[in-house]
């Protein structure tokens, strides 16, 4: 039996359900999750048909791949057309279309596109390659941040000047503030991303329930860390109480993990950031220090097209929780995995992916 069985078990997660059921909500309700794994774990284990009619569960944009926006897309395609350069990436971000192209189509055309499993990998590509400018794609949010940052100090420590990042990491605070204050947005409750909070700590969040009074709850990825995660969520609104509270106790602490956040903060600081969907929101993204501008892959001089997006995607809608996946006409038609028209079929952290691939009545 493995450690998370318990986790899995379906007794548990029918007697949650239950309890869910048993809550007495003064009205309808929508939660919303903010992690691309959350994403991936409801639908893959269908925890929307075991909720009752009022608790109603939309994505958010908590998938790295899906909130990058096609002119990070559209650089790195561009940057890939240069002599002696090797673009570095993760594996789902080849995929995503940009404006013209994806980094796969360019690959196809002749440019050195490799997908590698970790930015470390790539960085010792790099040693073994000194002949090749290796520019790696850093996207995520705070969890992979740390990560980077433990890369690129690498990088700098050995001197090793072939080797660059473009950057297009962000931090989900900001673009969670961007999405409450827009007009017309309906969210009872949010899914913090346990991930995220392993590192940030809960105090980051605090501000949902004292600026927007929408209940909070840090969960974990298993179907009854999910299960108990909405059960939490429900208390809260049937008690009239807006708070961060912690499922995933068994990982988060209250203060995340302060030796990450520095490493984070000694190789990046804070900047405006593009989001897919939601535009430039201020102060959303980390930027290589100035001190380290050799490793900055956004200093190589290089022609980008301007961005456009595929007519008829609805991405940004599905990010901001305005429509279901199936609710965009390319759905299933001329958008499936296999030819994505929008980063979010792409990755199997993307909301259209996930329903594609889990929830078969939706299509
Ligand atoms: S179905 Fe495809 S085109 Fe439509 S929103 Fe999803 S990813 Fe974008």
């Amino acid at each position: 039996m493995s450690a998370l069985s318990g986790y899995r078990d379906a007794e548990n997660v029918r007697r949650i359900a239950a309890q869910i059921a048993q809550v007495e909500l003064p009205r309808p309700v929508r939660f919303m999750e903010v992690c691309g794994g959350h994403t991936a774990a409801i639908y893959r284990f269908a925890l929307h048909d075991l909720l009752p009619d009022a608790v109603r569960l939309v994505s958010g944009p908590g998938c790295p791949v899906c909130v990058t926006a096609n002119d990070f897309v559209d650089r790195a395609v561009a940057l890939a057309q240069l002599p002696d350069v090797t673009i570095a990436t993760f594996g789902d971000l080849i995929r995503v279309p940009g404006s013209s192209r994806s980094l796969a189509e360019a690959r196809a055309r002749g440019a050195d596109v490799r997908v590698f499993y970790s930015s470390a990998d790539a960085l010792e590509f790099a040693k073994t390659h000194p002949e090749r400018r290796v520019i790696f794609l850093a996207i995520g949010f705070e969890t992979t941040a740390c990560t980077l940052a433990a890369t690129l100090a690498a990088a700098v420590q050995s001197g090793t000047r072939n080797f660059s990042m473009l950057c297009a990491l962000k931090t989900m605070p900001e673009a969670l503030r961007t999405l409450f204050s827009a007009p017309g947005v309906q969210i009872d409750g949010l899914i913090l991303p346990g991930h995220v909070t392993t590192v940030t700590g809960m105090a980051e969040f605090d501000f949902v329930p004292r600026e927007f009074r929408i209940p909070c709850a840090v969960s974990g990825f298993e179907p009854v860390d999910l299960m108990e995660t909405i059960l939490m969520l429900c208390r809260q609104i049937e008690q009239k109480r807006a708070a961060v509270e912690n499922q995933y106790t068994r990982v988060v602490r209250q203060d995340g993990n302060p030796h990450a956040q520095a490493l984070i903060a000694k190789m990046f600081e804070p900047c405006d950031m593009p989001w897919r969907g939601f535009g430039d929101i201020p102060q959303s993204g980390l930027a290589i220090r100035k001190e380290f501008a050799a490793w900055d892959a956004a200093a190589i001089p290089v022609e980008v097209e301007p961005a456009r997006e595929h007519p008829g995607c609805r991405c940004g809608e599905v990010l901001r929780g305005m429509i279901r996946p199936k609710d965009c006409a390319l759905f299933g038609k001329a958008c499936t995995p296999e030819q994505p028209r929008g980063a979010c079929m792409v990755s199997s952290e993307g909301a259209c992916a996930a329903v594609y691939h889990f929830a078969a009545e939706e299509r």
